[in-house]
């Protein structure tokens, strides 16, 4: 049977921090709303349960998760599970880590994001350092921009070699980046160039509906976050019957959880088994063949 790789992003949509860039609209969730996103992610926990192929989980909540203790629990519970080869969550690690303790260091790996406005280096470094620690794998991200150079540089010359730290191109201002600034970035993240583009995707091959897709709260699948229509619910019987091969429906295709499921850009060469948590499969140690950034874009 085909592996999965699925994204759930349930209902929750709230979050500690208050980052001027942030992509999500964020909310303040009542008692009830948070008691409907726990429901909602147990179903789909049990769900993932009674699976009999290999999975891979990446939980990218529209807020942050892993302050709430249900998502460490179903972490710890889905990193067990014998058919589940990886299991990981975007968060910005300002939350307690230590019900992690339990959970199999072997599927566990954590996309960590550092947000220099709403946390210092130190703190930040600190929680690295609590993973560490626990030997939970992960990788560390920051938005690339200008002013967020010096902490990126403290962060990857402070970090143990084996952390990958990647950069997200700033990509809401057209060529915001001046000369020198994108090699400058590659230095630090020797993969940032794939990361620059927003890739034409309309009509193109892409895993996503397949082999990849996307749950909300409800069960309802889309094949990726950026295409909105539905194609399935895992909760029906005839569930698998809506995954098959189909081309990209929009214009363009500019995240990295969206783009490394293009065939075409070969990312699954470079990542491996870390695709899901953004850790490159061999690192620390640098793919020349990946260093320039995609061929098919000038
Ligand atoms: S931590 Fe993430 S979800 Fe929260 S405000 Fe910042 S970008 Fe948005
Ligand atoms: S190329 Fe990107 S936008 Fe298009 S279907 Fe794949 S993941 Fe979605």
């Amino acid at each position: 049977m085909t592996p999965w790789r699925i994204l759930y992003r349930g209902s929750l949509s709230s979050c500690n921090y208050d980052c001027s860039y942030c992509p999500f609209a964020k909310t303040t969730n009542t008692v009830e709303q948070l008691a409907k996103d726990r429901k909602e992610l147990e179903r789909f926990v049990d769900w993932v349960s009674q699976q009999k192929r290999q999975i891979g989980i990446l939980f990218t909540p529209w807020g942050e998760a892993l302050g709430h203790p249900a998502y460490r629990q179903a972490l710890v519970r889905l990193s067990s599970m014998p058919h589940i080869n990886r299991v990981s969550i975007q968060t910005n690690l300002s939350a307690t880590l230590n019900d992690l303790s339990a959970a199999n260091r072997n599927t566990l790996a954590l996309w960590s994001t550092f947000h220099p406005t709403q946390t210092s280096v130190e703190e930040f470094l600190k929680r690295c350092a609590v993973l560490e620690l626990m030997g939970i794998r992960y990788s560390v991200g920051v938005v690339g921009l200008r002013e967020h150079f010096p902490a990126i540089e403290v962060l990857r010359n402070r970090l143990p070699a084996e952390v990958y730290v990647w950069v997200n191109a700033f990509k809401t201002i057209p060529d915001y980046y001046q000369p020198g600034e994108v090699d400058y970035l590659a230095r630090i993240d020797p993969y940032f160039r794939w990361n620059l583009y927003r890739y034409p995707s309309l009509g193109g091959d892409c895993r996503t509906g397949d082999q990849v897709f996307s749950v909300d709260g409800a069960g309802e699948v889309r094949r990726c976050h950026f295409v909105p229509a539905r194609i399935g619910n895992i909760y029906d019987d005839d569930f698998e019957d809506c995954l098959r091969p189909r081309p990209c429906p929009v214009a363009t295709c500019g995240c990295h959880i969206g783009y490394v499921h293009r065939p075409l850009l070969d990312l699954g060469r470079l990542f491996g088994g870390g695709l899901l948590e953004r850790i490159p499969d061999r690192w620390p140690q640098i793919e020349p063949a990946f260093v320039n950034g995609p061929a098919l874009v000038d």
